[in-house]
């Protein structure tokens, strides 16, 4: 198989305001046809970076390379990049159809060549039924796919999107996770979406990129991030984690108590040092052989969420309580009831350690 084209190469990139750093130097490759995330907190410098592909901002440093060329002097206009607003800022007195017309317009395509690719791309995003409405006339989803639909028209080589989902309800947000996925696909774009909300990025993304302070922490798949994640920040930012603090001893960590918690992989952390190991909830079990590590706790609260049973555990391994979640099956073979004594087991094969 040959290797993944690059279409959009991101070189050393910087860009300062004034003495703030919005971004401080950040490589990537994305790739031809993938849907790639750009995830951090509140201020890490996503939607600079966002912006800067879109050329509304200029880089103070590096260069951004659309198909191996540098792209500077290429005004946004010009780049075969279009950005998908929030607001989505669609024309309120046009119809559907004229919105999403508008652009080719601007490029004086033929009347022929602009109904034949109006036409496709409504029924591409199902929105053929509504095509002689006005924006007012339209929900917030409809609103989006309109928005959607005006930008892919046009057939840009990269379609950027910040925060997409952003403006609609929680129920029509993970629908339309759901739909964006598989428009990508069947388009065949390359499409970056900038993020706050890991959920949102673990399930649309091919691959994502966490940042923070304007800085690259880790680029990689959902799954790899997930069960990888390059530091705590990261293991900490992407779904739920357990963390308990101790020292690098041989084989793992001794945490509060004394109890050592071993971990598959040790972070070649010189041994006295201060490290935290850390474990998902999933893979905390009612105790069964096997299992490297243990714990006893006291349950606090129970929660029952259909799929799996989750339990707040305080044990003498941190502060904070464990959330645990149990499957269904385990829950059955041994009910547990808030104030419960239990032990929990966990796998050195699932623990992570990092430097604290
Ligand atoms: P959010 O999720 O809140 O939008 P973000 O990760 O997208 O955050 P950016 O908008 O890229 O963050 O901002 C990164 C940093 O750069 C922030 O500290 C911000 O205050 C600063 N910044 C962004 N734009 C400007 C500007 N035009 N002038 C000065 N500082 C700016």
């Amino acid at each position: 198989m040959s290797a993944p084209k690059t279409v959009l190469g991101i070189d050393h990139v910087v860009k300062r305001f004034g003495a703030a750093t919005a971004v401080a130097g950040i490589s990537l490759d994305i790739r031809e046809n993938e849907f790639f995330a750009l995830l951090g907190p509140s201020g890490c410098g996503k939607t600079t970076l966002l912006r800067m592909l879109a050329g509304f901002e200029m880089p103070t440093g590096g260069r951004i390379l659309l198909d191996g060329v540098d792209i500077a002097p290429v005004p946004p206009n010009r780049r075969p990049v279009n950005l998908m607003f929030q607001s989505y800022a669609l024309f309120p007195h046009m119809s559907v159809r004229a919105n999403i017309a508008y652009g080719l317009e601007m490029e004086r395509l033929k009347k022929p060549e602009i109904a034949a690719r109006v036409d496709a791309i409504l029924e591409t995003t199902h929105l053929t039924a509504l095509a002689d409405r006005r924006p007012e006339q339209l929900s917030g989803g409809q609103r989006q796919r309109v928005a959607l639909a005006r930008a892919l028209v046009k057939r840009p080589r990269v379609l950027l999107l910040d925060e997409p989902l952003g403006a609609l309800d929680k129920k029509l947000r993970e629908a339309m996770q759901m739909e964006l996925k598989r428009l990508q696909h069947e388009v065949g774009i390359t499409f970056v979406m900038v993020t706050h909300d890991q959920e949102e990025a673990l399930v649309m993304a091919d691959r994502m990129a966490v940042l923070k302070d304007g800085r690259l922490l880790q680029c990689d798949t959902p799954h790899a991030i997930y069960e990888h994640p390059a530091d705590r920040f990261v293991a900490d930012f992407i779904g739920v984690m357990n963390f308990a603090e101790g020292r690098v001893v041989d084989g793992g960590v001794e945490a509060a108590g004394g109890v050592l918690i071993r971990a598959g992989q040790p972070a070649g952390l010189a041994p006295g040092a201060a490290a935290v190991a850390a474990v998902r909830p999933e893979r905390l079990h009612l105790f069964r052989e096997g299992a490297e590590n243990s714990v006893t706790g006291r349950v606090e609260a129970v929660a029952y969420h259909g799929l799996d049973l989750q339990l707040h555990v305080r044990t003498p391994l941190a502060a904070r309580p464990f959330l645990v979640r149990l499957t269904a099956d385990d829950a059955d073979r041994r009910p547990v009831d808030v104030g419960d004594e239990i032990r929990l087991g966990f796998r050195a094969a699932d623990t992570r350690l990092f430097a604290a």
